[in-house]
């Protein structure tokens, strides 16, 4: 705030109070303020108060006259500047003057002055004054601003320094190691206490951490160091290992760490600051920790096995021990009978039959029937029946009771047990059950009727309702069997599976069990399911009609393959599928896939023992049509020769032979035949690589079998118009052109036969063609396998081997041969191969 100043005054001494005044009046247009002293005493009083811009001193007065006065004013350090100007009223002479100078005037004026005069000299003194007075205070404020200044660095530095220290204490203190590393190597500025004793080592100060610590290298302390400092961000990690080799401490140690980055003020990077803290041993604890509860979990669960051992122990032999008074009454609680079955003791202890709501209701009249008799006549009851377990399943019990009585023969009270037979009948049963599907399964090797069977055996026993549904060859499924409690739901049970859209990656259900192989078991079935597993409302209200409340699925498995899958399901309520029928439905899925393995490996055998058989006779046959002719023709010979009458020319003779030669190339072609299909199966057929025209082979066959032409009938056209070069196997090819126009004669009605050969895109093409009988579409794939035919063997001889034998050489020169037919108008077959090299623009042949 600024300082508000008083203007500066005028100090006029005279010890006239008239100058007093006129001084006063001269001064009036200066607007200054003045104090007036009648003597030199009383004016260094005044002064003694305040400080004047200028003393206006009336030099005679008198007294103390204005020269001692100014004296007087001088010696006054304070006083020492401050201006006078002496007034005298009358002149002086020149010594007065020198002399009011020597006492410190700076002026000297002389009455009558001009008023202008002594004006012009007050207003100079007066802003002098004011100058002077504000420099002061200017200077006054800088050493007041100056002093704050100093004072505050003062106690900036005090607090530095303390901070300092505190922060070394802190640092000395810490429970943490705690070192600051400088520039990119990372130079030891300061390690606290913990830190040197952590590395084991004091030399580590103005060290590079690298050289101070070489057996940390190779465990990325350093890398982390480096990325930190290079890229400025703070890094942190929990529980690191490190090996390091301080004295004493060979083993792991982790630790806690924080790498943070040190900036200087314009934001370089300095340095880092580490910060660790080792928790070997929290680590070594929980670790620790972790093993125990990993030991006391397996202790929990060895516990809980034995328990569970111990309880299904307790089941399995579990006796129940009951007592009533002599009339059959319940009067004494049978703590075993309660916690077997669930019951209050006050429904158990009620009336005579409390205990008969645990029974089965189907075996509750038997038992009180023989009850009631055992009683009566006073001997054994023994009866078995299924009573009501707490948790709501029925166990098969064996009940014995028998009377006490008394010397007098009195009956004093009944004695019962009852056991847990369960097991015993259930292995029974199972025993019985599987005794009996494997009589069924072995009576028949027709594994339709077979299954049908089994599905049949399984309801009631096993399911309410059953399926057996197999895969077929097409990757389809069929559902070969089905039953149902209530046989007019037997259709149902085939339809329901129309509705069912067989997603393979289902991630349950059938499809699952027929991908994975993993039977399904689902004791509930949730009311959800209808809707998520069906297909539609039609199928939903299906399995509502048959009921499903619980099921199980087990797949039908042999040699490793799965073939299909028995499907069993509880319709109501009432039963739930328990582990030993899931054990039990799996080891019946097992027999029946096995059981329809058999048969259908049977059923192959069969079809193949057939098909041998009908191709031995077809071979016999075929094999004895050109050996008759043949042995004709050499009786003949034989005849002419030995009847002396009879000469047989040349001709005659050539003749004869020509016949008898024809019949042995029939004869050997067939055994050829038969030769290469014993080769192709051993895998034996061997390839002569060479250079060959298929023209010229087609050519060749041609002119070969010209008389065969003409015994057919078939004129025989060739079109190729220029060579067709490539490598294959000459007599190979020649044996494809000779089996498709030997078929194309047998089966071509003695039309026309046109055989073509060209090329087409690096390929070559030979197509023969017949207006012959044709082929059914249907047997188009099937002629070129082994035995096929898609004739009469009446009306067409053969072995059904020509086409398979085709088809092996044509892929083995890594050609295809493919056949196209219109029945009754003749067929076309087609044959490619490749490797073509030398091939002429040729004009592709109309099919
Ligand atoms: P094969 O002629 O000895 O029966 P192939 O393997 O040569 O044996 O032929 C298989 C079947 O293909 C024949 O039985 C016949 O039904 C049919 N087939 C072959 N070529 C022709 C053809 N050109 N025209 C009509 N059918 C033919």
């Amino acid at each position: 705030m600024p300082r508000v100043t008083a203007r500066p005054a005028v100090l006029l001494v005279d010890d006239h109070p008239s100058n007093l005044v006129a001084l006063e009046g001269v001064l009036e247009p200066l607007r200054v303020r003045t104090t007036q002293a009648t003597s030199g005493e009383q004016a260094l009083k005044c002064l003694l108060r305040e400080d004047f811009a200028v003393i206006i001193l009336d030099a005679r007065m008198p007294g103390m006259d204005g020269f001692e006065t100014a004296r007087l004013i001088r010696q006054r350090a304070r006083h020492r500047d401050t201006p006078i100007i002496l007034i005298s009223a009358y002149h002086q002479d020149e010594s007065s003057i020198i002399r009011g100078y020597v006492e410190g005037a700076v002026d000297y004026l002389t009455k009558p002055f001009e008023p202008e005069v002594l004006r012009a000299k007050v207003t100079l003194f007066v802003d002098l004054f004011e100058k002077d007075r504000e420099l002061k205070e200017r200077a006054a404020r800088l050493r007041e601003a100056q002093a704050e200044l100093l004072a505050r660095e003062h106690a900036a530095l005090l607090e530095a320094a303390v901070q300092r220290a505190r922060l070394h204490s802190v640092f000395t203190q810490a429970p943490v190691a705690i070192a600051l590393l400088q520039g990119p190597t990372h130079v030891y500025a300061y390690a606290n206490p913990l830190y040197l004793r952590l590395v084991g080592r004091r030399d580590i100060l103005g060290r590079p951490a690298r050289e101070a610590h070489p057996e940390i290298d190779g465990q990325h302390v350093f890398e982390l160091l480096d990325h930190v400092f290079r890229t400025g961000e703070p890094v942190a990690g929990k529980a690191i290992p490190i090996q390091l080799d301080a004295p004493a401490r060979r083993e792991t140690a982790f630790f806690d760490f924080v790498y943070q980055p040190l900036r200087s003020a314009e934001g370089q990077m300095e340095g880092l600051l580490v910060c660790a803290c080792e928790v070997t041993g929290q680590m070594r604890a929980r670790l620790r920790a972790e093993e125990l509860s990993a030991s006391l979990q397996r202790q929990h669960e060895a516990l809980q096995k034995s328990e569970e051992r111990f309880r299904s122990l307790t089941h399995a032999v579990s006796q129940i021990v009951w007592t009533t008074d002599a009339e059959g009454r319940v009067v004494r609680d049978s703590p075993h009978w309660r916690a077997f079955t669930g019951q209050t003791r006050e429904k158990f202890l009620d009336g005579r039959y409390g205990w008969l709501e645990c029974i089965h209701p189907e075996d509750r009249a038997r038992t009180v029937r023989r009850w009631v008799e055992a009683l009566r006549v006073r001997k054994v009851f023994e009866v078995e029946h299924r009573v009501r377990r707490h948790d709501g399943r029925y166990r098969h019990m064996s009940a014995r009771g028998v009377p006490v009585v008394t010397e007098d023969g009195q009956v004093r009270e009944w004695v019962g047990l009852h056991i847990d037979v369960t097991e015993q009948r259930r292995s029974e049963q199972s025993a019985s059950f599987l005794a009996r599907a494997s009589a069924l399964l072995s009576t028949s090797l027709d594994y339709e009727a077979t299954l049908a069977n089994v599905a049949r055996l399984v309801v009631p026993t096993l399911a309410d309702w059953c399926a057996v549904d197999l895969l077929t060859p097409d990757g389809g499924l069929e559902r070969v069997a089905a039953a149902h409690r209530e046989p007019e739901k037997v259709a149902l049970v085939h339809e329901v599976l129309h509705h069912f859209e067989l997603d393979w990656n289902a991630p349950r259900g059938l499809p699952r069990v027929l991908r994975t192989g993993e039977p399904e078991w689902m004791p509930t079935v949730p009311e959800s399911f209808f809707d998520a597993g069906a297909r539609d409302e039609h199928q939903t209200r299906l399995l509502h009609a048959l009921g499903l409340s619980s099921y199980l699925c087990v797949p039908l498995l042999s040699r490793g393959r799965i073939f299909g899958a028995l499907t069993l399901v509880y319709a109501e309520g009432d039963r739930e599928y328990e582990e030993w029928e899931l054990r039990l439905a799996e080891d019946l899925a097992r027999r029946a896939a096995i059981s329809v393995d058999n048969a259908r490996l049977f059923r192959e055998a069969k079809e193949a023992v057939q098909v041998r058989d009908e191709f031995l006779s077809i071979a016999s046959h075929e094999l004895k049509t050109p050996l008759t002719p043949l042995r004709l023709k050499l009786h003949s010979l034989r005849r002419s020769a030995r009847s002396p009458g009879v000469k047989l020319d040349g001709e005659a003779l050539l003749a004869h032979l020509d016949i008898a030669e024809r019949q042995v190339a029939r004869l050997s072609r067939l055994i050829d035949s038969l030769l290469d299909v014993s080769r192709i199966g051993a895998g034996k057929l061997e390839l002569d690589w060479e250079d060959v025209d298929l023209a010229e082979v087609v050519r060749e066959v041609v002119g070969r079998f010209e008389p065969q032409a003409t015994k057919a009938g078939c004129r025989v056209t060739v079109r190729a118009p220029g060579p067709v070069l490539g490598r294959w196997d000459r007599l190979r090819l020649d044996q494809v052109v000779t089996n498709l126009l030997t078929n194309a004669f047998k089966y071509g009605a003695g039309k026309p036969v046109e055989l073509s050969v060209s090329t087409q895109a690096g390929h070559a093409l030979l197509l023969v063609h017949d207006q012959g009988i044709g082929i059914d579409p249907g047997n188009l794939s099937r002629i070129f396998e082994r035995f096929e035919r898609a004739v009469s063997e009446r009306h067409y001889g053969g072995l059904g081997l020509g086409l398979y034998i085709t088809r092996t050489i044509v892929q083995a020169l890594g050609g295809t041969i493919e056949a196209r037919s219109t029945p009754g108008e003749g067929s076309t077959f087609i044959v490619t191969l490749p490797g073509v090299y030398a091939e002429q623009a040729l004009q592709t042949p109309a099919s």
